[in-house]
């Protein structure tokens, strides 16, 4: 599939579009960034980990019957995806409290809350990605109840097969972005991928940080860790 113009120019992924009109094409750079671009670096082999990573958990979602938007992957560091009108929402699922939730409500990172929670956001760089609520969604148009329910639905599903994957490799899944799409019929698919860059992994006995954590506290290792996380996902997925 040819690469045509350029949709989506991120730090991290750029989308461009594809010759044919069905799909997009997302490139996954070497390239890491956090603070809103304010602090960035590149990491040798970053791009072809998260595509490969991307593929192996797109195929893995696949079985289980979540709808994504990924469908193959063209290259080292390219994935081919579905076209999707995107929704301007995200659901971060958090197993385990960490990052913004333990900023905002003074709690420590790392306590596990008897319930999942599930946090939505509003897509809006401008804005800094603010928490909105369900209520805030629909009335702003973003989407109806029902479609926020659907889209709740397949975050508590990814949340459920891929807890259990990485429990198997050691690995708590402490949390996760996901964002939606509406494919022409009307509907819903994950509309991103699950990878360190969108999600929190740590190793369930030493608690070591295997995410882009490792880059917002100058951990170091971020290849490595990368590495590690992709090398442990592969061997319980065989
Ligand atoms: P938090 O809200 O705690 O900062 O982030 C929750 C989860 O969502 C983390 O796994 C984090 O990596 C992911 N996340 C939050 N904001 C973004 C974003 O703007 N882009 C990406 N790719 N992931 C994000």
């Amino acid at each position: 599939m040819k690469r045509n113009e350029i949709l989506k120019d991120r730090i991290s992924v750029r989308e461009y579009a594809a010759d044919n009109q069905k799909f997009v094409i997302e490139e996954f750079t070497d390239s890491i960034s956090v603070f809103n671009g304010i602090k960035m670096a590149d990491i040798e082999g970053k791009g072809e980990i998260m595509a490969a990573m991307a593929e192996e958990l797109g195929c893995y979602l696949r079985t289980k019957g979540i709808e994504a938007r990924f469908v193959e992957r063209i290259s080292s560091n390219e994935i081919l995806c579905l076209k999707t009108e995107i929704i301007p929402l995200e659901i971060v699922t958090r197993n385990i409290v960490a990052g913004s939730m333990a900023g905002r409500l003074g709690i420590e990172e790392g306590l596990r809350p008897g319930n999942t929670i599930y946090d939505l956001f509003y897509c809006s760089p401008e804005l800094e990605n603010p928490l909105i609520n369900d209520h805030h969604a629909v009335a702003l148009g973003f989407a109806g109840y029902d479609e926020l329910d659907e889209m709740y639905s397949v975050a508590r599903k990814v949340n459920g097969i891929l807890s259990v994957l990485f429990d198997r490799a050691g690995i708590a899944l402490v949390d996760f972005r996901l964002c939606f799409g509406k494919l022409p019929d009307g509907r819903i698919v994950a509309a991103s991928e699950i990878t360190p860059d969108t999600a929190r992994f740590w190793d369930k006995e030493t608690g070591e940080r295997l995410d882009k954590d490792r880059f917002r506290m100058d951990m170091g290792k971020i290849g490595d860790s990368y590495r590690s996380l992709y090398q442990r996902m592969k061997s319980v997925l065989q």
